[in-house]
């Protein structure tokens, strides 16, 4: 993500802001996309003039700064990938699951698709605090499931981020309450797995 005049910008929602109802609410969204998402992207542009990190990429910026220009670009760039690797939610729930390259290295890892859920939920439900747990993957395409605190994120480890869930509580607490693994287990049905699959594929 390239900043434009200076500015980085919230990256654009490919579905209508009720679309991913019931499993997150429009008024969710508004909070979680409309403010927090806003107040990171306001600090980071405030904060970037005159740090020397003003003219990299988001992904550099990630991997080379400390303190709050970290904890704010950080979390921009976790919501931007949050934000687009979702789709509207099915009418009836169906089967979701990743295709080609992708659903190979998930089998190759864990087993079956459904061990690799089971695994990863579990790392999100049971991270303390805030923070993400993701799926990346290494040069060589080897697939690892990571719980960051705050704002982490793999590209701090070499790795490339292909799939989030966000276990703040303003990511589900108006919908679910203190309910994070009842929110974690409907994402699913909401994961745009040709999003992560082409993540994977461009690594
Ligand atoms: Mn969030």
């Amino acid at each position: 993500m390239e900043a434009i005049n200076g500015q980085f910008q919230a990256v654009p929602l490919p579905y209508a802001k009720s679309a991913l109802a019931p499993v997150i609410s429009e008024t969710t969204l508004d909070f979680h996309y409309g403010k927090h998402l806003r107040a990171y992207l306001d600090n980071l542009n405030a904060a970037l003039p005159g740090s020397g990190l003003e003219n990299l990429p988001l992904e550099e910026i990630v991997r080379k700064a400390e303190g709050g220009i970290f904890n704010n670009a950080g979390q921009v760039l976790n919501h931007s990938l949050y934000f687009t690797q979702l789709r509207a939610c099915p009418s009836a729930p169906e089967v979701n699951e990743p295709h080609g390259p992708l659903a190979d290295a998930i089998v190759r890892e864990w087993g079956s698709f459904e061990k690799f859920k089971q695994t990863f939920q579990q790392q999100g439900t049971a991270l303390f605090g805030s923070g993400w747990v993701w799926l990346s993957a290494d040069k060589d395409g080897r697939l690892a499931i990571t719980q960051e605190a705050g704002a982490g994120n793999p590209v701090r480890h070499a790795r490339t981020p292909l799939l989030t869930f966000d276990v703040w509580e303003h990511a589900y607490y108006l919908d679910y309450q203190n309910r994070r693994a009842a929110h974690l287990s409907a994402l699913w049905q909401i994961i745009d797995w040709s999003v992560v699959e082409s993540r994977y594929n461009g690594r």
